[in-house]
């Protein structure tokens, strides 16, 4: 399928592995030229070299946080108006309610909510004026069906599921599009470590983990990166302009809901 967006340039924010490499792969493979953004370099310029050889995009690496100020400012630099923006950071740690302090909830918004909404600020105005524009937010499953360990998560990501409801309908009329993802169960560093904490809380091995939570999920199994990207670009790509707002499940059936 041809997804008509060959030529563009994205920043794919938190991108050298997991989803948001996923979705900076099949954006690449559409023909996108890219700015792709994690903490830490090595990693991220090896995604970025390998990206580049493999689609014959433009891949720029720019090392940054991107939950600071300063970070966004490297990472816009590198790409003031692009005409795609993904919207990514890693997820809060998991814990229980009486856990966590005014600062842990200052961090989690910074990263999972406050960060997006600067990044969707700096480029919407551009986009706007172009008459095109994706943004697509990587957010969680937990918006829909909340995790109760994730509590801090529930909490950002409630917030800027808010924020998007009403700006995406502000910015629809010039073009722009903006969508949740909202990723389940995903074979990814993230979806290790959460293994790693179900493994020590219960005294079981990994791959009792691992099994545990994948019977969870009607599928069977956790996602993939690649299935997650696809379906990014797809929200990226010119067949998507009447999708506006929604915010779509991947996760294998997970959330037991008719709608
Ligand atoms: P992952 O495999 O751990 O990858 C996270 C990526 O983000 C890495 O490239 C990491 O690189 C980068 N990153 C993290 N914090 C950053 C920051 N502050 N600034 C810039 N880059 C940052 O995680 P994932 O599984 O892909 O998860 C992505 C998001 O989806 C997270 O918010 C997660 O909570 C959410 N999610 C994931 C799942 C799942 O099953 N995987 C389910 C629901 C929700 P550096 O460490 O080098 O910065």
């Amino acid at each position: 399928m041809d997804l008509g967006i060959k030529g563009k340039t994205a920043i794919v924010c938190a991108a050298s592995k997991g989803l948001g490499r996923g979705c900076a792969e099949a954006l690449a493979e559409a023909g996108v030229d890219l700015v792709i953004n994690a903490r830490s370099a090595g990693p991220l310029e090896e995604t970025a070299r390998e990206i580049a050889a493999k689609y014959g995009v433009k891949v720029t690496a720019v090392a940054a946080d991107i939950s600071t100020e300063e970070g966004r400012a490297a990472v816009l630099a590198a790409m003031p108006n692009p005409d795609i923006l993904v919207n990514n950071a890693g997820g809060p740690p998991p814990g229980m309610w009486h856990d966590w302090e005014r600062e842990d909830f200052i961090k989690a918004l910074d990263a999972n909510m406050l960060a997006p909404i600067a990044m969707m600020k700096a480029v919407l105005p551009s986009m706007m004026d172009k008459g095109w524009g994706r943004v697509v937010n990587i957010t969680s499953q937990s918006v829909k069906s909340p995790i109760a360990v994730l509590g801090l998560s529930n909490s950002a990501r409630a917030g800027l599921t808010g924020y998007v409801a009403g700006t995406s309908r502000q910015v629809a009329g010039s073009g722009v599009n903006i969508n949740n993802m909202l990723p389940g169960l995903h074979a990814t560093d993230r979806a290790v470590s959460l293994d790693q904490g179900v493994a020590s809380a219960q005294g079981i091995s990994m791959d009792e983990a691992k099994a545990q939570r994948a019977a969870t999920i009607p599928a069977g199994r956790y996602g993939t990166r690649e299935e997650f990207g696809a379906m990014c670009a797809f929200l990226c790509s010119t067949s998507a302009g009447f999708i506006v707002g929604q915010n779509i499940l991947l996760d294998g059936g997970a959330v037991n809901a008719t709608l």
